[in-house]
């Protein structure tokens, strides 16, 4: 980018008097015109996901061409204020963790100099909106482009057509610029054609409990995979030819999950089409394809039923067949026992379904977990037989965030702090986080911290304020829980242990407690009664406890609405204690718990997921680990775990449970409560009682929320364990993790571009 140029065309727009969304339009086309994509190095490593949870782009592209800080002088000195742009809305292609890892992945590639290229869907609507009426989630579409879209570019000539046996889609791709050493792109299809082709990429996860709604996601999926399977065929041919000997070569491609898995079908498929034998066509995809895992709950391994896939994708389901027929022979040859062969089939005959995972690690080259100790759980349970066989297949890429977006963006404020001390290296280093280690017990830096915190919570208080109408007075203690709304996350655990706060210091049982506020933030899936009864507790809880004048500010909460990546980035900048409180063993790697410790929050959570590595870099005694092990999990859930035992034994904890069903607070009379205390005390058809284990943990847990909030009050040695979180966090950077990938799976080198 020519700076000047841009600053000089920037001063004469002619943008005064513009709205929110024309200044958003006008600087980011004018800043688009002057950004040059980087020419594609002969190999590149392409990204499938089907989510990208991008947020805003305008401040992160400003920042990474270097102009942010001259534009905001420039603008000032029009009478333009940049922070009007807050009005603009997320783009919020994506639902939590996965999507968000994928943006993350995607800032980290070009700012790295990775050739490493996104390929996503464009929906029509984001996720959802979420308001709460009488506390209840209500959702609304995301109509996300009603502010324009200008860092995006219609790529109508690059078009394709995507063919099902049904219908004909065109693929329109959009690229947004990802901007950093090279300028790489996200590539995403948009559907076109019909009505029923554009519901396509009309929104995000449709219902899948209907079998239409099942065939609408497997539409979406085989979408994006042969689209981008598409685009790379065409510009390897456009290089080499028919002769496809060199395409794995020159490709590598990163499956995000199991929805991008049709991936590997269709490039047989087009292989095929064009005469390469299937067992070269096999060997060309085993040797393109890698695989991250991103969970073992069973629900969310996906399974397509071949019906489904013969009425629509009939080649597809072909090829499945026969990859199956393959991998059995192989497998028996590599004398895989029976049990084994069954366990890591892509088709089973009992469920006459292909496990899209099972697919996938057959395969891939390469198949990771996202934290170490999640990547020893599915080299130990979920793909146990083909582990055992092919060990050399399975490693670990730990998790990262993009220190950019949520260090220096977030928190402007505490990366000038750290200049200031160490100098600006971390920004590009952020292993050079560390230098920060001699400053942990020096009283002038703490001081100084302590100041940013404060700022930083009067900015986030201000702002839930605006959108949520909740004041809070005088100063707090801030715990967070913020992510999807999920039984396995806990909040429930976290409504209880709120509640017997209340109940203790209405009972005077806490006398020196810290004033505190519990900051609630999650979306809880539409087709998810028990997440959504969940949330109408918490804010049940929360109205009580608010309104209570008696307790004198010392303990309030919010539920934040509409909980999206421009207010992660105002919660993790300004808590002090970031509540990580999976059961143990299910929470795959996390990567909220990464933005919270970067920005000096303690992480009070179990081992469980990236929190184990947390604690590894920053030290048990820098953060406040309760709860059963993973061992210890397994062993309860093979049996001797009684939940009902433990609320017999311990009354005030059942007294906090029993409000599920005793009247004290109301649901509406949906029955949701109650259905809530069945779970926990009767199990269901398909689970046992409590079997997230939130009575194993809940005691731990609350005496772990009492010792925060004791510590908080020494305030020196405090902030000393806040500071030892932000210099031990470097290694959570998503620019090692990318790194990572680059060198052990992608083999890919940084292919920096001087023009950018
Ligand atoms: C980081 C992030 C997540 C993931 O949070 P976890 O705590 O790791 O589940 C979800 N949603 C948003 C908006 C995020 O920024």
């Amino acid at each position: 980018m020519d700076k000047k140029l841009f600053l000089q065309q920037l001063e004469a727009l002619p943008i005064e008097g513009l709205d929110a969304a024309g200044l958003y339009r006008e600087i980011s086309a004018l800043a688009v015109k002057h950004i040059a994509f980087s020419e594609k190095p002969k190999r590149c490593a392409h990204y499938l996901s089907i989510e990208f949870l991008i947020g805003r782009v305008f401040f992160n592209n400003l920042l990474e061409l270097g102009v942010l800080r001259e534009v905001k002088t420039l603008l000032r000195k029009k009478g333009v204020d940049l922070a009007r742009l807050e009005e603009i809305e997320d783009a919020a292609l994506g639902n939590g963790g996965l999507g968000r890892l994928a943006a993350c992945y995607m800032d980290s590639g070009a700012a790295c100099g990775f050739p490493l290229y996104g390929y996503g869907i464009r929906y029509r609507y984001g996720l959802f909106r979420q308001t709460f009426e009488d506390g209840f989630q209500r959702e609304a579409p995301d109509d996300w482009q009603r502010f324009g879209d200008p860092w995006s570019i219609r790529r109508e000539d690059e078009a394709q057509t995507i063919r099902f046996a049904d219908m004909t889609v065109t693929a329109v791709p959009y690229d947004m610029p990802l901007i950093g050493k090279r300028v790489n792109t996200l590539r995403l299809y948009q559907a076109e054609g019909s009505a029923a082709a554009e519901a396509i990429s009309g929104v995000l996860y449709p219902d899948d409990s209907t079998e239409e709604g099942r065939l609408l996601r497997i539409r979406q999926e085989y979408f994006l995979s042969a689209a981008a399977i598409g685009d790379m065929v065409r510009a390897y041919e456009a290089r080499h030819g028919q002769d496809y000997r060199q395409f794995a070569k020159e490709n590598t491609v990163q499956l995000n999950d199991t929805h991008p898995v049709f991936a590997i079908p269709e490039l047989i498929r087009v292989l095929m089409e064009r005469g390469v034998a299937y067992r070269a066509a096999l060997k060309t995809a085993q040797a393109v394809f890698h695989y991250t895992n991103h969970t073992i709950l069973p629900e969310a391994l996906e399974c397509w039923e071949k019906r489904l896939l013969q009425k629509i994708l009939p080649s597809i389901a072909e090829i499945l067949l026969k990859m199956n027929a393959t991998q059995r022979q192989r497998h028996r040859k590599e004398g895989y026992t029976e049990a084994e062969i069954e366990a890591a089939g892509i088709y089973s005959r009992a469920r006459d379904a292909f496990s899209m995972a099972n697919t996938a690690v057959f395969s891939s080259g390469i198949v990771n977990g996202v934290a170490k100790l999640h990547s020893e759980i599915i080299r130990r349970d979920l793909f146990a037989a083909e582990a055992a066989h092919h060990p050399e297949k399975f490693f670990n890429v730990t998790n990262g965030i993009a220190q950019r977006r949520w260090l220096e963006l977030a928190n402007s404020e505490l990366a000038e702090l750290i200049d200031h001390k160490i100098g600006r290296a971390w920004r590009a280093s952020p292993a050079a986080l560390c230098e920060l280690k001699p400053f942990v017990q020096d009283g002038e830096t703490a001081a100084a911290f302590d100041a940013v915190k404060q700022k930083k919570k009067a900015q986030l208080f201000d702002y839930i304020v605006r959108t949520e109408g909740v004041r809070f007075t005088g100063e707090k203690l801030v715990y967070a829980q913020v992510k999807r709304l999920h039984e396995y996350k806990r909040q429930l655990m976290t409504a209880f242990a709120l509640l017997r706060l209340y109940y203790d210091l209405k009972e005077g049982k806490l006398p020196d407690f810290a004033p505190s506020l519990f900051v609630f933030g999650a979306k809880a899936a539409p087709g998810y009664a028990r997440a959504k009864a969940i949330i109408k507790y918490i804010n049940e809880i929360l109205k009580t406890i608010n309104r209570d004048v008696s307790l004198g500010g010392a303990l309030q909460g919010v539920f934040v609405t509409e909980y999206n990546v421009t207010y992660a980035e105002k919660i993790v900048a300004a808590a002090d204690v970031s509540l990580q409180v999976s059961t143990a063993g299910l929470e795959a790697s996390g990567t909220g718990n990464m933005k919270f410790m970067m920005n000096g929050a303690v992480t009070l959570g179990t081992m469980d997921g990236a929190n184990i590595e947390i604690v590894e870099q920053a030290g048990m005694e820098n953060n406040y680990i309760f709860g059963a092990r993973v061992e210890e999990i397994e062993a309860l859930r093979k049996g001797g775990y009684d939940p009902n035992a433990f609320l017999q034994a311990n009354p005030a904890w059942k007294r906090v449970v029993e409000t599920l069903r005793d009247g004290t607070f109301s649901d509406g009379g949906t029955g949701c409560f109650q259905e809530l205390y069945t779970s926990l005390t009767a199990g269901a058809s398909w689970h046992k009682p409590d079997h997230y284990f939130i009575f194993r943990d809940i005691e731990e847990y609350y005496q772990a929320i009492l010792r925060v909030n004791r510590d908080f009050c020494d305030r020196a040695r405090f902030t000393q364990k806040q500071l030892a979180c932000v210099a031990a966090s470097g290694f959570f950077s998503s620019d090692r993790s990318v790194s990572e990938y680059a060198e052990h799976i992608w083999h890919i080198r940084p292919k920096a571009d001087k023009r950018k």
